[in-house]
């Protein structure tokens, strides 16, 4: 099958390679008909991970599935379905409480497994013609019968749509509330759609890109541009002084101050100073346990220099950590079927696998206009 392999830094290429399989009974074989790039595969793309040249990369699916083991009850070859970037057993102590980004049986001696992803697993990557889908009775969604026509739609729910509803459910978004959201990537686009969905009244998104801040305000959001600083006053004023009821913080560890230097503590400490006393922040963001390519000697040993007299003395509280993506993404496919959102709104380019080795440097490059990349195998 042909496959986007990670070769090193910043060096990508589609590859013929060994044909994924069903490998154990509860296996699913699916063939991938749309896969993303993700701001996640560029902090492996940039050699800013764990990540081993030779593997095939991609987290984010949807297919039709070809082929069952013989353990598989629920799924049928022919069905049409998405797959969360996370894969969960769901029977540990973890998946049966939800928390599926945290299984304790698909990478042993860790919380959480993923496709092509460093650290999470030996699964291969889903920019690939072919996916092999561990526990598919657990793992495949579904879809509805639109699930063609609105195909680059429920392909977000393998990940950025259910991550950015993720960030406000972690910072507990209600309705009438405020919330901040730093990052107008897609993740933080999806945030800023899922806290509307939830009532909130005033969303703002922080960013220095143009073109993402314009989609922002498409999406109903206050779009704040951070290019010549300035961005957490505007929060504050905006907020009467109190900063924000909620925050979001959905850009990472590689978050960049705006001469795009990266400085690893800002955005944190950027919530803290912007999120009211009591309020509550939620990180999907990135952040690692060791980073050895970051210029920071802290953050070398993913270590940041956290305002946390601040934010003890404002009494906040945080949430963080990988979506739980099977805890809202039936709910959320139902939000797609019946016309309330439209996550391919934010989708910028779709192309076949062969050009995914450009898409990559153009996205890294956070090149206007690259805000959401989706591939199609076998195109
Ligand atoms: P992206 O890299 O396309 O977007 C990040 C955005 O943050 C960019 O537009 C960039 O300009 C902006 N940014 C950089 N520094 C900033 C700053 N100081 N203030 C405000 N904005 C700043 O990536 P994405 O796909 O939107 O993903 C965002 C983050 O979410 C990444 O770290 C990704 O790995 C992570 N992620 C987490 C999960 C999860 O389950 N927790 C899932 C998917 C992605
Ligand atoms: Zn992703």
């Amino acid at each position: 099958m042909k496959a986007l392999v990670y070769n090193g830094p910043r060096d990508v290429s589609v590859e013929d390679v060994a044909d994924s399989r069903i490998e154990r009974a509860t296996d699913v074989l699916v063939r991938v008909t749309t896969t993303n790039i993700c701001g996640s595969d560029l902090h492996m793309y940039e050699g800013r991970t764990s990540m081993q040249p030779g593997r095939v990369l991609g987290h984010e699916s949807l297919g039709e599935v070809i082929e069952v083991g013989s353990a598989v009850d629920r799924i049928k070859v022919g069905d049409r379905v998405c797959m969360p970037f996370n894969i969960g057993c769901g029977f540990c102590a973890h998946c049966e409480r939800g928390l599926t980004g945290f299984c304790l049986t698909v990478n042993p001696g860790t919380a959480g497994g993923a496709y092509g992803f460093a650290g999470m697993g030996p699964y291969s990557g889903s920019q690939a013609e072919l996916l092999r889908v561990p526990y598919g009775d657990f793992n495949c969604l579904v879809l509805p019968r639109d699930s063609e026509e609105k195909e680059n739609d429920y392909v977000m729910l393998s990940d950025i749509f259910p991550t950015g509803y993720h960030a406000t459910e972690l910072a507990g978004v209600q309705p009438g509330e405020s919330v901040v959201i730093y990052g107008a990537g897609p993740v933080g686009l999806m945030a800023a759609c899922s806290a509307a969905i939830r009532g909130a009244s005033q969303v703002m998104v922080v960013d220095t890109h143009k073109d993402r801040l314009a989609l922002a305000e498409k999406l109903g959001a206050i779009p704040i541009d951070d290019t010549e600083g300035g961005g957490t006053e505007r929060v504050l004023e905006l907020t009467g002084g109190k900063g924000a009821d909620r925050g979001c913080e959905c850009v990472g560890y590689q978050c960049c101050n705006m001469h795009r230097q990266e400085v690893p503590n800002l955005t944190m400490n950027n919530l803290v100073a912007t999120v009211k006393a009591t309020g509550r922040i939620g990180v999907v963001g990135v952040f690692l346990p060791e980073d050895p390519g970051a210029q920071d000697k802290l953050a070398k040993r993913g270590q940041l220099a956290f305002d946390f007299g601040q934010f003890w003395l404002k009494g906040q509280s945080m949430g963080t950590g990988q979506a739980n993506v099977k805890a809202y993404n039936r709910r959320l496919s139902r939000l797609i079927e019946h016309d309330k959102i439209k996550p391919s709104e934010i989708v910028s380019h779709e192309l076949p696998l062969a050009q995914a080795p450009e898409a990559y440097a153009k996205f890294d490059k956070r090149e206007p206009g690259w805000t959401k990349v989706v591939l199609k195998p076998g195109k």
